[in-house]
């Protein structure tokens, strides 16, 4: 698997087009990501607001894995979780990782109204009803993500100063720094308006075991940021995916505060 694994990319030989040779699952009928289209959108008075409790103390390590950058977090406990909103029960968080684009205009992977926006962050938890992450991604409910999107604006969030500085440290395949004491939730925008709906993990193995908690209102970010993303972007030759499939194939719900 491993050597599989390392075959599949965002080329033209080896992009999203050709992911289901080595993993047919992403022809599936839950894949991710999708265009959310307003108009389609269900909006559902009984879902609920969703809740984070991260300990801070959780963050472990910064790292480039040639695909993306990813901070990993302790998750051998119910440390740092996120409940309620759509999900039955608790949630730990794993790891985060952004996508991004080469250029302001695309980025990121969900698209909204036939928008895409300059990148995307993943928080990725899984369900600790299992006995671990493995066992978690062969379960419809094993997954969710909180994916909140970059827009490149002119008063950037302060807040992500110091993880796109850390990202600097990183620049090269491979590379991992300690990264401690570090809250997520500060990079969330105002509001925790969402969308949801039931898809997959958007890169191979692609499993359909995640319930996405898409915010609608996006985190700003400025262009000298952008700018410096893209110089990771070209170093790590990362593109954004083709859309897999549009909202056709989902319920997406909304949730209004
Ligand atoms: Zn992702």
């Amino acid at each position: 698997m491993a050597q599989q694994s390392s075959q599949w990319g965002y080329d033209t030989d080896n992009g999203p087009d050709h992911w289901h040779k080595l993993y047919p699952i992403a022809k599936g009928k839950n894949q991710s990501p999708i265009e959310i289209n307003s108009k389609d959108v269900h909006y559902d008075p009984s879902l609920l607001p969703w809740f984070v409790g991260y300990d801070p103390v959780g963050a472990r390590t910064i790292a480039n894995n040639g695909r993306t950058c990813k901070v990993v977090f302790d998750d051998t406990f119910d440390r740092s979780v996120l409940r309620s909103g759509p999900l039955t029960g608790i949630y730990r968080l794993r790891q985060l990782h952004f996508h991004w684009g080469s250029s302001n205009d695309h980025g990121s992977e969900h698209i909204v109204d036939g928008v895409k926006y300059a990148g995307e962050l993943h928080l990725v938890h899984w369900n600790p009803k299992y006995s671990n992450y493995a066992e978690a991604l062969r379960k419809y409910d094993g997954v969710t993500i909180l994916g909140i999107f970059l827009q490149v604006g002119k008063t950037p969030k302060p807040e992500m100063k110091r993880i796109l500085e850390e990202i600097n440290n990183i620049k090269t395949k491979g590379k991992e720094a300690p990264f401690s004491n570090f809250d997520p939730s500060i990079l969330f925008p105002k509001s925790w308006d969402y969308w949801t709906y039931h898809g997959s993990f958007t890169t191979p193995p692609c499993e359909e075991c995640v319930t996405w908690i898409l915010l609608r209102e996006p985190i700003v970010i400025s262009p000298d940021q952008v700018n410096f993303s893209w110089t990771l972007v070209s170093l790590l030759s990362w593109f954004s995916p083709s859309l897999k499939s549009t909202s056709g194939y989902f319920q997406v719900q909304m949730h209004l505060y």
